[in-house]
């Protein structure tokens, strides 16, 4: 079974997921660009029992980074992990089909004048920089 591995910048959180993901996608809701200090948020989603995880986190309501180094490496939600995706150990393996949080039309979602989506259409990733 496919296997990936990740972890924070230090190596001190080490991380493997097994099998596909549920779901890979960005969000670029306020919370997400705040917690990473970047403009849109990349990760892959799986079930809780996927994921196994070494060493001490520390947590932010469900977001999980390292003590050390800082890395922001995984959130927890729900019975989901979502690995972020600049953790994993190798960057060609897997690629967003989704994007959410961004369409300003919920209180507490700052907007950027633009915004990037991605979505799939069969097997063509479709990525667009749209203008509000
Ligand atoms: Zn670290
Ligand atoms: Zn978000």
């Amino acid at each position: 079974m496919k296997q990936y591995r990740a972890g924070c910048l230090c190596g001190a959180v080490r991380l493997r997921a097994v099998g596909q993901p549920d779901r890979v996608g960005l969000c670029h809701c306020l919370d997400c660009r705040k917690y990473h200090g970047s403009l849109f948020h990349a990760s892959a989603i799986f079930p809780e029992q996927a994921v196994a995880i070494e060493g001490d986190t520390r947590e932010w309501r469900g977001r999980h980074f390292c003590p050390i180094c800082g890395s922001a490496v995984y959130q927890i939600t729900d019975n989901e992990i979502e690995v972020n995706l600049g953790a994993l150990d190798e960057s060609n393996q897997l690629m967003p089909t989704m994007s959410s949080g961004s369409y300003g039309a919920k209180p507490g979602y700052r907007r950027f004048p633009w915004r990037i989506t991605i979505f799939a259409i069969g097997n063509r990733i479709v990525v667009t920089i749209i203008n509000y």
